[in-house]
């Protein structure tokens, strides 16, 4: 499914289980953030450090188990582990030897968010389409 509003933009990346990379940013046309959604095979590791030169990152772990590293502090991770890492760090991540790692990353401007959440959401007085009763 591929729509495009006035407003949003909604496509699929299919089969998300088969793929060991996706990004969001050119599916979704994001204009704050990039989005990742990547798979590391057991005992695979990233080849490289990388850090970033503006953007702070957020690693979300959703399955399996593996190591990360900032700056040479190593520690392990597994499902439910979130990491930021500020744009400086020198960052990587593996899987660990007996299992893939599944993980989403957030790459957002650093110190670029001002408000979020109640601050910035507005409630609206119209309610979602499913929830209208037919006098609405
Ligand atoms: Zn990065």
């Amino acid at each position: 499914m591929n729509t495009t509003g006035k407003n949003y933009q909604v496509t699929s990346i299919g089969d998300i289980q088969a793929k060991g990379r996706v990004t969001l940013h050119n599916e979704l046309a994001l204009t704050g953030s990039e989005v990742s959604i990547n798979e590391l095979p057991p005992g695979v590791s990233v080849p490289f450090l990388h850090s970033h030169k503006r953007n702070e990152e957020v690693y979300i772990m959703v399955k399996g188990k593996g190591r990360f590293q900032v700056d040479g502090d190593e520690f392990e991770v597994a499902e439910g582990s979130v990491i930021r890492v500020d744009p400086a760090g020198r960052r990587c991540i593996a899987a660990d030897a007996q299992s893939s790692l599944r993980y989403i990353c957030i790459q957002t401007e650093a110190k670029s968010l001002v408000q979020f959440t109640e601050g910035d959401g507005v409630i609206l007085e119209t309610k979602p389409t499913w929830l209208q009763s037919a006098g609405d």
